[in-house]
């Protein structure tokens, strides 16, 4: 009741009024009301829509967590336009972790706390379906309770080809090994024309979404992304957004969305002007208004930076991710965030954007919700944010 006068204020003159009472009714916004969104000026409005519909969801709690990156090879056979992380094998810069590495950078994360793995890496030319199976047994083995959250729907193709088995096999194998939950890279924007533009040679968009599907099926859990602000349309969003929330209707198995905001350099995609600040806000916010069936919304601070993600909590998000360690993919892209953020920065962004920060896991379960004197404390600290990240964890592990 407290939130009715101002947001009848804001909204009594907005050009968006009707959608606004369609969702005050409790109406599903179709694809016409999302692209109607999308073209707004008026984002203050959206962005109250769309916080409200997240605290009606999540109230006011906003998680994080504490995870580490680990790209176990950028080596690819494939070449996506809009990679700046891939090499060829006869890149001077290509790399390849042995099993030894990757055991040893999650020992030295793990005893900071981390209670997430997320692996990922390019399709490799020549490491058999073996590796894979070997280092999350090997990872696992370090704690049982680390969450292994790895690969994006391509690499599983890549892998149940080289294991010669269906999706559905090769995802049962690597769930005995220790998979805990898929990744959500790879959507990327699911339109044919602009794809085959921007990855030509990747899984379509019907192949990223069945192996989601074939995941979902067998009770695992994932999350998805769409990349935007690079060749495609506002059109284009709305109809990735549309598949997503189909599939989302059928399985559930969704934890959370993704956007993910695209890096102009060191590719080949004539992009003169990549997303601004408002246009991310506004794809936060139409994400949280259009699927509704989605219990997360996270404002990826790789992508976006802590200050950008930080202000994203009151425009539908209700996560910032995590502490990470350790990032090639955006970096090799140009994102000018730091490699990792601390967990007493990602609380005090929470804290400071006037909601309750929660630690989650890998599936956004509460692991930790932070008494308002404790989160208050370290909102009293020195700044911290973009510029000045954990020194201990940098000097630890910042390794890049
Ligand atoms: S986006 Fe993935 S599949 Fe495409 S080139 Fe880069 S690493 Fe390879």
């Amino acid at each position: 009741m407290m939130l009715i006068k101002p947001v009848n204020f804001v909204l009594h003159r907005s050009e968006i009024r009707d959608l606004a009472e369609k969702i005050a009714a409790g109406i599903r916004l179709d694809e016409a009301d999302a692209l109607h969104l999308f073209k707004t000026r008026d984002l203050n409005a959206l962005g109250l829509l769309a916080d409200i519909a997240n605290r009606r969801r999540n109230g006011l709690k906003a998680s994080y967590l504490l995870n580490r990156y680990l790209n176990y090879s950028n080596y690819c056979i494939l070449s996506c336009q809009f990679c700046a992380f891939s090499r060829k094998k006869r890149d001077a810069d290509g790399f390849e972790l042995t099993l030894e590495q990757m055991v040893e950078k999650a020992r030295a994360a793990l005893s900071l706390g981390i209670t997430e793995l997320h692996i990922v890496g390019g399709l490799h030319p020549s490491l058999p379906f073996s590796h894979y199976t070997g280092f999350l047994r090997a990872l696992q083995a370090l704690d049982s309770r680390l969450q292994l959250k790895c690969f994006t729907a391509i690499e599983i193709l890549h892998l149940a080809w080289l294991a010669k088995k269906t999706v559905r096999d090769t995802l049962l194998e690597l769930r005995e090994a220790g998979l805990a939950s898929l990744t959500g890279g790879g959507a990327e924007i699911f339109q044919p024309s602009v794809r085959k533009v921007i990855a030509r040679g990747k899984e379509n968009a019907e192949e990223y979404l069945a192996v989601h599907r074939s995941w979902h099926q067998l009770g695992g859990r994932s999350t998805c992304t769409m990349l935007f602000g690079h060749l495609e349309s506002l059109g284009d969003r709305v109809d990735h957004l549309r598949q997503l929330r189909c599939l989302q209707d059928e399985t559930h198995g969704f934890t959370g969305f993704i956007p993910l905001p695209y890096q102009p350099e060191n590719n080949s995609i004539p992009v003169k002007m990549p997303p601004t600040g408002a246009d991310l806000l506004r794809t936060i916010a139409v994400a949280r208004l259009y699927l509704d069936n989605f219990p997360h919304l996270t404002a990826y601070w790789v992508g976006m930076g802590l200050r950008m993600a930080q202000i994203a909590l009151s425009y539908g998000a209700d996560d910032i991710h995590g502490t990470i360690i350790e990032e090639h993919i955006f970096h090799m892209a140009g994102a000018r965030s730091p490699q990792l953020q601390s967990e007493k920065d990602l609380v005090k962004a929470i804290r400071e954007a006037g909601r309750i920060p929660v630690q989650r896991n890998t599936f956004y379960e509460p692991l930790r919700v932070w008494a308002e004197s404790e989160s208050m404390a370290i909102a009293g600290t020195a700044s911290g944010g973009d510029a000045a990240p954990s020194r201990a964890l940098e000097t630890n592990l910042a390794t890049a």
